[in-house]
């Protein structure tokens, strides 16, 4: 009889660390979490956290969609009082000083435009407003028109100052479009706040620009990208049947086309993405999708491409370490093209997903 209570005293202390070992077992597992969409720089945007317990995860996608807010309110162009529209208003004037973020962005579009021989050019606000205009009113620009735009595009004409983080513009008129490069290193910025957080792996996907890292959702070895075909995209939020799934570890993938955004002017649609050499809307390629090491740079690669077209693109990325491309010609029925390294991250293959293409 004496042992009864210390028994009991024992069982109710076993019991006891069975319960916090559980509790402490179950806030440590790993789980997925997918954020779902939310709108971020006018599109959707939405990330997946694989992290150790569910309070880890919710951290993690807070912090993502924070920096990708903070961005967009540095960086938009609709919003007046960002940074960047505070750029294009002071910039032919004196020099402006901006945000870390901002400057990074920038210098980067300044490297890339060099790397892609000028097609990807940020400074070609003038040409875009252009086009928008001419698809407004119905019309194309006139020559003289296109010729003034074209004298305030070029990144030669955008003075960086790294000591004083201030940005200058060369010419009056000019105006900086952080369209083709700004949701890409959102994706990446917003990765770096998720392993920030705890995050073990993750994906921060906003529109067609994609960055992923680390553990895979369970019973994946890869993070599986669906390549979505250009002539099947009616709208944002249309059918997904993939063309082909790709397999990613750590790597950015973007697409980039007219097939969802561009401006129609009797007859055949001119795309929201413009070749700085001609002023005119790009119109060699469907779509491409190009995979890298981040997301920054497929961003811009996707749309450098997309000027570029097929044999200056693809030697564009053949040039490059560690970045593939898939091309979609804009000829109607054109196969696939893929760069040498592409294949190696194609999963799932039109074939297998019952498409007749290729
Ligand atoms: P999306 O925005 O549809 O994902 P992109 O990443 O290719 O596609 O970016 C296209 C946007 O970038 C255009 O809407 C425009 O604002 C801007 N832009 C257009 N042409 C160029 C260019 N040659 N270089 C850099 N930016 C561009
Ligand atoms: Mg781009």
């Amino acid at each position: 009889m004496r042992n009864h209570p210390r028994i009991a005293i024992a069982i109710a202390v076993s019991l006891l660390l069975l319960g916090i070992l559980y509790v402490w077992r179950r806030s440590s597992s790993v789980v997925e979490v997918n954020s779902g969409y939310r709108m971020v720089m006018g599109t959707f945007s939405r990330v997946v956290v694989i992290a150790r317990g569910e309070k880890t995860a919710q951290r993690c996608i807070e912090a993502a969609f924070e920096v990708q807010d903070r961005i967009e309110s540095l960086m938009s162009d609709y919003q007046d009082d960002s940074e960047l529209s505070k750029v294009n208003r002071e910039a032919a004037t004196r020099p402006v000083a901006v945000s870390e973020m901002t400057f990074e962005v920038l210098q980067k579009a300044v490297y890339f435009n060099k790397l892609s021989d000028g097609a990807f050019d940020v400074t070609v606000g003038p040409l875009v407003d252009l086009w928008r205009k001419a698809g407004e009113a119905g019309e194309p620009p006139t020559e003289e028109a296109l010729a003034q735009a074209r004298r305030r595009v070029g990144s030669d004409k955008l003075i960086l100052d790294e000591k004083n983080r201030t940005v200058r513009f060369a010419v009056e008129g000019m105006r900086l479009d952080l369209g083709a490069i700004g949701k890409g290193y959102a994706a990446d910025k917003s990765m770096e706040a998720m392993k920030k957080h705890g995050a073990i792996g993750g994906m921060a996907a906003i529109a067609g620009d994609i960055r992923c890292f680390g553990r895979p959702p369970r019973g994946q070895e890869y993070w599986r990208i669906g390549l979505q075909d250009p002539n099947v995209a009616p709208n944002d939020l249309g059918p997904s049947k993939p063309l082909l799934v790709l397999a990613l570890t750590n790597e950015g993938v973007s697409t980039s086309g007219d097939y969802r955004r561009f401006v129609k002017i009797q007859g055949p649609k001119v795309s929201h993405i413009v070749d700085p050499h001609t002023g005119k809307g790009a119109s060699k390629l469907a779509s491409d999708t190009i995979i890298a090491p981040d997301a920054t740079l497929s961003d811009a690669l996707s749309t450098a491409v997309n000027v570029l077209g097929l044999e200056k693109g693809l030697a564009l990325i053949e040039r490059l370490p560690a970045t593939a491309a898939i091309l979609i010609p804009a000829e109607p029925g054109a196969s696939l093209v893929y760069s040498r390294g592409a294949r190696a991250f194609v999963v799932t293959t039109q074939e297998a997903l019952g498409l007749p293409r290729e």
